[in-house]
């Protein structure tokens, strides 16, 4: 049993103006190809061979091999899922209300994801997630690691999540990461964000 690269859902240059195709390009078929390559050999012939991606991040991250490409694999799957060439807008529904009732309005949501993207030092990602119950947090962390990861200071179920290491943004915005987050808005697939927060909450 081995993971596979996941196509991406789209053209390469779908997302363009806001993702363009050379990025999308090395970013899905080398950097993601190669955190899937590397978690397939940091299990191979392990007791972890056959495990969920889900299992092994909630019980195996003392492994650093694994933290790093199971967090690598696991987030870029999630990443290009919660992008569309049809996406932007506003999240509907109970999506919605939850935004609401944790931020005040989806404009103030907007802020405190926007921020914490901007500051999160080094590489790593911003998160949406959300808990049993069905309240919603914005939260990040460093390098591959995300919120199914035990002790990470974000928790929950994650819904939606930004890529911020240079190699998401730096060939079209150079150092301008707050540019690379504006633009993503214009591209979150607020369906796939709700299917999620369905199945998590
Ligand atoms: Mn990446």
């Amino acid at each position: 049993m081995s993971f596979q690269l996941p196509d991406l859902p789209y053209a390469h240059n779908a997302l363009e103006p806001n993702i363009d195709a050379r990025t999308m390009e090395i970013h899905h078929g080398k950097h993601h190809a190669g955190y899937t390559a590397n978690l397939n050999k940091a299990i191979e012939g392990t007791d972890m061979d056959g495990k969920s991606i889900e299992d092994l991040l909630a019980k195996h991250t003392d492994n650093n091999a694994v933290r790093n490409n199971g967090g690598g694999y696991y987030n870029h799957d999630l990443f290009w899922k919660v992008m569309s060439p049809n996406g932007g807008g506003t999240p509907s529904g109970e999506l919605a209300s939850a935004i609401d009732t944790a931020f005040g309005s989806f404009d103030k949501f907007k802020e405190a994801f926007a921020a914490a993207a901007a500051t999160r030092f080094g590489s790593g990602w911003a998160w949406l997630c959300v808990h049993k119950g069905g309240k919603v947090e914005v939260c990040s962390t460093p390098n591959q690691d995300n919120p199914l990861m035990p002790n990470t200071g974000c928790g929950g179920f994650p819904i939606l999540g930004i890529d911020v290491w240079e190699h998401a943004y730096y060939l079209n915005y150079q150092n301008r990461r707050p540019d690379y987050i504006s633009a993503f808005f214009n591209v979150i697939n607020w369906d796939e964000v709700a299917k999620r927060y369905a199945s998590g909450k």
